[in-house]
């Protein structure tokens, strides 16, 4: 089996169209026919492969989204669709099942709005995931996000997914926290996973874009044939963009990974530094179950909080440092904080939220030493 790091350098190949050995970015939305060769859609035996073969209109097909797709596929361990964002990824994956109930905790906001969406407009159910003996059925769609944001924190996939299997329903579990190679869903019992390519596949901070895996390519079909109506494919260049950011993708990630047990483990062993600033500190890495090592088999993910002391305290960590840059979403190379009640009007407005990146860990851990330090002597007077 060929392996991540070459996948997502190679798995696209296949789709060389020039001698450009870095794809061109093609920001056309429509392509020429060939003039020599012209089959009308009637008679096309399987039109989206056809048009993965010979696009004819961007918001069908276009070259860097197909490329993407391939590595997607290959590096996800399944058959992707990439839509323009995270959110979208997730109202095609409601779309496409229809379900009439769906069962979920806590999942990123945008997730949880859609599903209240549909149920306004549609009558979805929406129930816990403690009431699925009682009310799941066949067709339902029960919904993990593994690790959780904004904590960091796991949950059993296993476990979850033989109740869920019970019932007849399907687990979708949105991995964007931990892809792979940290957590591979489908080693679990995922029938669906999402990830958010916004965050560490993308991992720049300067794109948007999300991505459904299903098992089997008929599924696969079906989800880009509603996407090519639904309109939700990735933009040209973001695909380019993307695109570029999946040749480093597994150095990226497994920097991250490494940094924020790192960082986290720092904060565990020294939190007798800062008694008066900081309270509580969650991350997968500090979970003593033991399914957590299995399910986060090639590492911890890069995105933790941590409960401060006071409001102020968490309205001002951010300020203090250097590297970490106060704003939202997570995964990129940058490291980043948030006093996530800028962005989240539900949560403990004492967290903050960190996402580690790809800097020297030294620096970053000198970085938040240094602004634990100044509120704790603030503090201490
Ligand atoms: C960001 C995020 C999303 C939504 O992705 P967008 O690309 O912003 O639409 C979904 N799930 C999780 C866990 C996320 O972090």
């Amino acid at each position: 089996m060929t392996h991540l790091s070459t996948t997502s350098i190679h798995a696209d190949d296949i789709h060389n169209r020039v001698s450009d050995v870095a794809p061109p970015i093609n920001v056309t939305t429509t392509f020429r026919f060939d003039n020599d060769n012209l089959i009308p859609e009637a008679e096309l035996e399987n039109f989206i492969e056809a048009i993965e073969e010979s696009p004819v209109y961007a918001r069908e097909t276009h070259p860097n989204s197909i490329r993407v797709q391939s590595i997607l596929s290959s590096i996800l361990g399944g058959h992707a669709a990439v839509y323009n964002s995270g959110c979208s990824a997730f109202h095609a994956l409601m779309f496409r099942l229809n379900p009439k109930r769906v069962f979920m905790d806590d999942a990123y906001g945008g997730v949880e709005t859609i599903a209240s969406l549909i149920k306004e407009k549609y009558g979805l159910k929406i129930f816990k995931l403690d009431q699925i003996e009682e009310f799941a059925e066949k067709g339902d769609l029960v919904h993990l996000e593994t690790p959780l944001n904004p904590f960091g924190i796991c949950t059993n996939i296993v476990a979850l997914a033989e109740r869920v299997h019970k019932k007849g329903a399907l687990l979708s579990v949105d991995s964007t926290l931990a892809p792979p190679p940290l957590q591979n869903a489908w080693d679990f019992g995922a029938d669906i996973v999402m990830h958010s390519a916004t965050k560490y596949l993308g991992g720049h901070s300067d794109l948007l874009a999300g991505v459904l895996v299903v098992k089997d390519v008929e599924t696969q079909r079906a989800l880009i044939k509603e996407r090519i109506y639904l309109g939700t494919n990735l933009g040209n260049l973001e695909s380019f963009l993307l695109l570029r950011s999946l040749r480093t993708f597994e150095m990226r990630v497994t920097k991250q990974s490494e940094n924020a047990l790192k960082v986290v483990t720092f904060l565990h062993e020294n939190s007798a530094k800062y008694p008066k600033v900081l309270d509580q500190l969650y991350h997968s890495s500090l979970q003593k179950e033991e399914f957590v090592q299995k399910q986060l088999a090639g590492g911890h993910g890069a995105v933790f909080s941590m409960i401060l002391k006071s409001v102020e305290q968490a309205k001002k960590l951010p300020t203090k440092l250097v590297y970490f840059q106060h704003a939202t979403s997570l995964g990129g190379v940058e490291s980043l904080i948030e006093w996530r009640a800028m962005s989240d009007s539900t949560i403990d407005p004492c967290l903050v939220r960190l996402s580690v990146g790809c800097e020297n860990v030294d620096d970053l851990i000198q970085d938040l030493d240094q602004g634990l330090q100044a509120l704790q002597n603030a503090a201490a007077v």
